[in-house]
């Protein structure tokens, strides 16, 4: 093998993995983003259970505020009812305190409700809190591995790209040049074997003197239908 593309196949190799390692590097955010997603479900409904329990707390206090009124009402009634001398009137004045104090039977029944429900709602908020920790937990360790991966991959990169930057060196300009444009227009595969006079980068079949080129290993031959540099 032509010495050259001996070097060429090793910087083939390198950038090849390159390539891999970079697009994991691209990849990074959007797994960092898709993890922190898996937070906001958990997140909206220990919000969404928040609120039903405070909601709730606050119809509780607004059936308290309603009781004591009414007990207030009661209480100035029956101060009325002793000063009153009138049947009729003492007669209405006991209409209204019965009155009241049906409605107050009735609003400690709704209290007793709520009170129930509040129970619930709190265990379901109690719930969707660990549930929250317990992702929020996955998650963390989730962004430590990317965080770790991504230190890992840059080490990586920077080794390969000094190992390609030293194996350059080696290598004529001009041909380094051609390899690198081949490569970039071929999406990572510039430099492919010839096997029964097949190109195996497009695999069609190389002209007689071209396939003899490539036999020779005297220059540097590429393809004539792909472009691609040829070795056997
Ligand atoms: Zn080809």
């Amino acid at each position: 093998m032509i010495p050259e593309i001996e070097q060429l196949l090793i910087i083939q190799d390198r950038d090849q993995k390159l390539k891999e390692l970079n697009s994991d590097i691209e990849r990074l955010p959007l797994e960092e983003l898709q993890a922190k997603e898996r937070l906001k479900a958990a997140t909206t409904s220990v919000e969404i259970s928040e609120k039903a329990f405070m909601e709730n707390e606050i119809a509780m206090k607004n059936i308290e505020l309603d009781i004591d009124t009414r007990k207030d009402s009661i209480t100035k009634l029956k101060v009325q009812q002793m000063e009153t001398k009138k049947n009729d009137e003492f007669a209405v004045m006991e209409h209204s305190i019965n009155n009241y104090q049906s409605e107050i039977v009735k609003l400690e029944d709704s209290q007793l409700e709520l009170m129930e429900k509040g129970e619930s709602l709190s265990e379901t908020l109690q719930h969707n809190k660990d549930n929250l920790a317990k992702d929020q937990k996955i998650v963390d360790s989730e962004l430590a591995i990317i965080r770790e991966r991504k230190i890992q991959i840059t080490k990586k990169v920077s080794e390969l790209e000094i190992d390609r930057k030293e194996i350059s060196s080696n290598i004529a300009p001009d041909l380094l040049d051609q390899y690198n444009r081949i490569f970039k227009s071929k999406k990572g595969d510039a430099v492919s074997e010839l096997i029964n006079d097949i190109c195996s980068g497009c695999h069609m079949k190389v002209t007689p003197s071209t396939a003899l080129a490539v036999k020779a290993e005297k220059v540097v031959t590429t393809c004539d239908q792909c472009g691609r540099i040829l070795y056997i």
